[in-house]
């Protein structure tokens, strides 16, 4: 990666696509394309030479978030611009991943939309900056983090390790629209445990089988009514789903076992607790008719919803400076979570903006609109001068 500052978004973004930063989902991450790892050093190694301080987490082993900051005039007051570093993964891809090839004013390859796109328009925004020899007003934080295709993990270490700014912009596929609320999200594993038995004789042993469909109808059913009783005037009803299901051994045997794995969408004003507790209370319900019934319910992945203010003082800034560059600036509520879910519940004004389409997001022909990438990177850079 280049040591000299470059302000063209094209050429970040070929560098970003071509280090592969694939979300290990679990797997190992000491080979490539897995990890954040690789990104983010090769990141701080350049953002280094532009005279930022580094520091590194490791929310999750070897696998880090990186903190860029670049200090202001005003060191007091401070914004934060973050994207994550992770990617889907490459399965089922018509492309080359990590080969960026630019045809008809796309870059095509994976994570150009989402969400190494809005990365290179943050880095080519800094880049003008800096080689211009300006300091920005206040500190601006680079914050590149981990692992949130799979639970928002870095987002949300970075507020349990007490970073804080004034102010942040999250980079996300909006197609240059301000995302100022979205859906969160809460996802169980729920062990149903049973008694493998004969199948000749089921009554010596407990179905985890048939244990874990009770279980299903009751969220399908009232639970799922129950949720979807309250609604979000931008957003809808919430809602909830079981998503996978493992169990049992082979054909003969009575399962001793059953997994789901639940996944529960989020409105702004429902939490993890909130949502952990109703769902408890709604398999009590079932345990209390069902004596037999035993399970294990953990926390898989959170992502807080958003729900920031427009009118804030933050907010009419944002707008005034998209509105300055594109001459259009709208307001979104989204379906999909981000890390501006954990900011936001830390209590820092948040809104989520960057180029490129969540339906180009996560697809067998990942591109972006290179048009729509230097949009955003004039935006970032005119939000960092006007940031007070
Ligand atoms: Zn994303």
């Amino acid at each position: 990666m280049s040591t000299t500052p470059s302000n063209d978004p094209v050429e970040w973004l070929k560098q970003l696509v071509a280090c592969p930063s694939v979300n290990p989902r679990g797997g190992p991450i000491d080979a490539p394309p897995f990890g954040e790892a690789r990104l983010n050093k090769m990141l701080a190694d350049t953002l280094q030479h532009w005279g930022a301080d580094i520091e590194f987490q490791e929310p999750l082993p070897g696998r880090t978030n990186l903190i860029a900051r670049f200090a202001g005039r005003d060191t007091d007051r401070s914004l934060m611009l973050e994207c994550h570093s992770d990617t889907v993964s490459v399965e089922g891809m018509t492309i080359d991943p990590f080969i960026p090839r630019i045809r008809d004013g796309r870059l095509y390859g994976r994570g150009a939309s989402d969400t190494k796109g809005a990365m290179a328009a943050m880095l080519a925004a800094l880049a003008e900056i800096l080689e211009n020899g300006e300091k920005p007003p206040t500190t601006v934080y680079l914050v590149a983090s981990c692992n949130e295709e799979q639970g928002a993990t870095g987002s949300r270490a970075l507020m349990e390790s007490g970073f804080r700014s004034d102010a942040a912009i999250v980079g996300e596929p909006t197609g240059l629209r301000i995302v100022d609320t979205h859906k969160g999200a809460v996802r169980f594993e729920l062990d149903v445990i049973g008694r493998a038995a004969h199948s000749s004789d089921p009554s010596q042993g407990i179905n985890a089988i048939s244990q874990a469909a009770q279980i299903i109808r009751c969220i399908d059913g009232p639970l799922a009514a129950e949720i979807a009783h309250h609604g979000h005037p931008r957003l809808g009803p919430a809602v909830i789903s079981v998503g996978v299901i493992r169990g049992g051994s082979q054909v003969n045997v009575i399962p001793d076992h059953c997994t789901l794995e639940i996944d529960r969408r989020l409105l702004p004003g429902e939490t993890a607790e909130t949502a952990t507790a109703q769902l408890r209370q709604h398999l009590d319900e079932v345990a209390a008719g069902n004596p037999l019934l035993e399970y294990q319910l953990t926390q898989t992945q959170y992502y807080p919803a958003l729900e920031s203010d427009p009118h804030s003082a933050f907010g009419e800034m944002v707008q005034k400076t998209v509105r300055t560059i594109t001459g259009n600036a709208v307001f979104d509520a989204a379906p999909w979570g981000s890390d501006a879910g954990a900011f936001h519940a830390a209590g820092i004004p948040v809104f989520v903006f960057g180029p490129g389409s969540i339906r180009q997001a996560h697809s067998a022909d990942e591109f972006i609109e290179l048009n729509a990438v230097h949009t955003a990177a004039k935006v970032y850079a005119d939000l960092i001068r006007r940031f007070r």
